[in-house]
């Protein structure tokens, strides 16, 4: 694919960012409207618009929702209908390119989109939920040191479309190769913590959030969807207004200092902001905000770390999940232990404070938390950051387990 590359400050926050390499991509985005996004209502429209019968929008959407968008696989609708489809809408946004199962049934897609590019979904089964971990970027221009996703090119948001059309792919996967029977093979939980800083594309993903929730659509219940951010709080305030799903924050510092380094939206939003945004966040009776907190080695995982991050919990409306530090290709950190890693979860409960350390899923594919990065990008990039830059110390990679943050609000 033929691509052009041009460096450019960060285009979104402030000159404190690290400069970011973006890919654009030479095909143009379609101008036509993508299948995926079209709520019912829509599609009623739609049908009128072509002089279909109203019924037929309830139709296409009830293939939708079983994964298929494709309208020549829509059996029950008329041949006229599906070359209308065809020629006005994009009716499928993306492709699955490649699929690797964990032998834990974890299975990571990476998905070529249409319009250019591509990007990594992530299913999570487990005995009774099935979560999918959606992307909402291609690339991300945070740059936060630790993560994979942030090393790749950033070449765009994502659409609505685009974002949904991940979750029709995973339950058509799903019902064409179910998985073994003591896993769920249902979707029932979305999380945005794939690829991307979710809040940076409020458009794709709060009209993917709607249409999530839509009861005439995939009915998920908000309390089943969770948008993890870096903490654009602007943003978060807006997400509350409109559409307050679950939150959780890639929190990993309690002090602007060490946050500085290791989320650097933090030098635009820092600490005391985040607050504010967090203590207003709409909340329902007995749920939480979840609060990410990468472990690594002699960075943020030291007494003074403990003490800040414990300063910084509001323990009645936040709980902390502390995740092992994925390895990646040339990472310059190291994770904590296992051993350290439940002492530092214990020093928190003593605290009062609610502190899980969470189970490992798909570390063996690269599909766990901060591993994501598709592929066809990883040579467009050459890591450059060096342990010496961020004072970590390098290890090999085998040595470090890693673990899936879902977001423990979801029931
Ligand atoms: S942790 Fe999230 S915001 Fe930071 S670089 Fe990775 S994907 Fe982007």
């Amino acid at each position: 694919m033929a691509r052009k590359t041009t460096r450019i400050g960060s285009l979104l926050y402030n000159a404190a960012m690290i400069p970011k390499k973006v890919v654009q991509h030479d095909e143009k985005p379609s101008e036509k409207r993508q299948l995926p996004s079209f709520s019912l209502v829509e599609l009623y429209a739609e049908m009128k618009n072509i002089g279909q019968p109203a019924f037929r929008a309830r139709q296409v959407l009830d293939w939708m929702q079983k994964g298929i968008t494709e309208p020549s696989q829509m059996r029950n609708i008329s041949a006229e209908l599906q070359q209308q489809l065809t020629e006005r809408l994009l009716c499928s946004p993306l492709s699955l390119a490649e699929r690797q199962c964990s032998t834990d049934g974890t299975r990571k897609y990476l998905f070529r989109l249409a319009r250019g590019g591509s990007v990594e979904t992530v299913l999570i089964p487990e005995e009774t939920r099935a979560t999918v971990c959606v992307s909402s970027q291609i690339g991300c221009l945070l740059d936060c040191p630790f993560c994979y996703t942030g090393t790749q090119a950033f070449s765009g948001n994502l659409t609505a479309g685009e974002i949904i059309a991940q979750v029709l792919a995973v339950k058509a996967d799903l019902r064409d190769e179910p998985l073994p029977e003591n896993l769920h093979s249902h979707v029932t939980h979305v999380v945005y913590m794939g690829m991307g800083e979710p809040l940076a594309n409020e458009t794709g993903v709060h009209q993917s959030l709607h249409l999530l929730m839509d009861e005439n659509g995939l009915k998920l219940s908000r309390r089943r969807i969770t948008v993890s951010t870096s903490g654009l709080t602007p943003a978060i305030t807006r997400l509350g207004d409109t559409a307050p799903v679950n939150l959780a924050i890639s929190l990993h510092a309690g002090s602007d200092t060490l946050r500085d380094e290791l989320v650097p939206i933090n030098r635009k939003y820092p600490l005391a902001d985040l607050r504010a945004a967090l203590d207003a966040y709409p909340l329902p009776v007995q749920r939480h905000i979840t609060l990410e907190y990468v472990m690594l080695d002699g960075i943020n995982d030291r007494p003074q770390d403990l003490a800040a991050l414990a300063h910084f919990v509001n323990p009645a409306r936040e709980r902390v999940n502390l995740i092992h530090f994925n390895a990646w290709p040339e990472s310059p950190y190291a994770g904590s232990s296992k051993q350290h890693m439940n002492t530092f979860a214990k020093q928190l409960i003593r605290k009062s404070i609610r502190a899980t350390v969470r189970r490992s899923r798909g570390d063996d594919i690269m599909a766990a938390c901060g591993q994501l990065k598709s592929q066809t990008d990883i040579l467009l990039r050459k890591v450059t950051r060096t342990p010496e830059k961020t004072g970590a110390k390098q290890r090999n990679a085998s040595g470090v387990k890693n673990e899936h943050e879902l977001g423990d609000n979801n029931e």
